[in-house]
């Protein structure tokens, strides 16, 4: 296991991105180390069947890939290890990088962060989480069997989990804040064919509701944006699926990014703002935010850092 030490590559973030960046990087004979990170194998661990990686035409479990990219790079000679880094010093090179309880320079990083479910960010999501309130149908569904489940949001991860949903609830309602959704049509088509979801637009959850004092959920007090109706809508449980946030937080006022915290790269590049730090993945990617796009800028990074490597030296 890797202790303190010196690196030529040092990925941060362990999906898609950041493996891929580590088995061009370990192919490059610069045996990189990996940070794994709060979520080793990334958001993928936290979904079930993945069906649009191409190469599997009978689809995967997301885990399961994850570990066959890891066996991939630590095949080639990376080092990756289960911690989470938690300060980096991009000031001056070499870059020095606090994993936990370890200390790491290198000469060039990779960021390969990901992005983590975003929430509502009311009072009682808060206060239910875990009790009735999740972000991971993948990970909680079981303990939702006979229930009658609210997922909220309206592009694929929604559909997605209600369609997942439907193996252990009586009833699962997709709850939209529009009338239109930016699913993908072959999902949405799922979930309308699927006699256990019905849809409530437009609606915006207000509140999650709880009976006095207890840690569970027993409703979603629900309102129409357009004429201001409120109703509750009676539950068990509530599933968020409104999308993501980039984990950047960490390079906040070093790394330029955007108004909604996604790393800025070079035009046709993973090249950051500072020499010799790459970015790839969702950290980077709002626009596509898939798996195999993912792969393909963590590539495009790793050769990218070889490259400028190869030229300092
Ligand atoms: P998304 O496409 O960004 O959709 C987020 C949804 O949540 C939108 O419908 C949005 O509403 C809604 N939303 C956002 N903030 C909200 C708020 N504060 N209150 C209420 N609703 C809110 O995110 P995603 O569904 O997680 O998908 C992300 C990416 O992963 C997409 O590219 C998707 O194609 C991909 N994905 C693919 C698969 C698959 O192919 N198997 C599965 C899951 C995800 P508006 O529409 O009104 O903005």
């Amino acid at each position: 296991m890797a202790e303190n030490g010196h690196y030529d590559v040092l990925i941060i973030g362990s999906g898609p991105a950041g493996f891929t960046a580590a088995v061009y990087a370990a192919r490059a004979d610069l045996a990189p180390l990996v940070l794994e990170g709060m979520q080793p194998g990334g958001q993928l661990t936290i979904t079930t069947d993945v069906e649009n990686y191409p190469g599997f035409p009978e689809g995967i479990m997301g885990p399961e890939m994850m570990d066959k990219f890891r066996e991939q790079a630590q095949r080639f000679g990376a080092t990756t290890l289960f911690r989470t880094a938690t300060e980096v010093d991009l000031s001056r090179r070499p870059f020095a990088v606090k994993a936990e309880d370890r200390s790491f320079t290198a000469d060039a990083v990779i960021i390969a962060t990901g992005a983590s479910a975003r929430l509502l960010g009311i009072e009682s999501e808060t206060r239910l989480m875990g009790h009735g309130v999740s972000a991971c149908a993948t990970c909680d569904g079981f303990f939702f069997r006979d229930k009658e489940l609210v997922v909220v949001g309206g592009g694929d991860s929604a559909m997605e989990e209600a369609t997942f949903l439907t193996k252990f609830a009586t009833r699962v309602s997709i709850v939209h804040r529009r009338v239109e959704f930016r699913a993908s049509r072959i999902m949405l088509h799922r979930a309308e064919g699927n006699e256990k979801i019905d849809f409530v637009t437009p609606a915006v959850v207000e509140e999650i509701l709880s009976p006095d004092g207890e840690l569970e959920v027993s409703g979603v007090r629900l309102s129409n944006p357009e004429t201001g109706e409120s109703w509750e809508h009676p539950c068990q449980g509530v599933f968020m699926a409104i999308g993501h946030i980039p984990n950047t937080q960490l390079f906040e006022g070093v790394l330029e990014m955007d108004e909604n915290g996604y790393l800025i790269t070079a035009p046709d590049s993973t090249r950051t703002n500072v020499e010799g730090v790459f970015a790839c993945g969702d950290a980077q990617d709002h626009v596509y935010r898939q798996a195999v796009t993912a792969a393909g800028t963590g590539c495009m990074a790793a050769i990218e850092a070889e490259r400028w490597l190869g030229e300092r030296d």
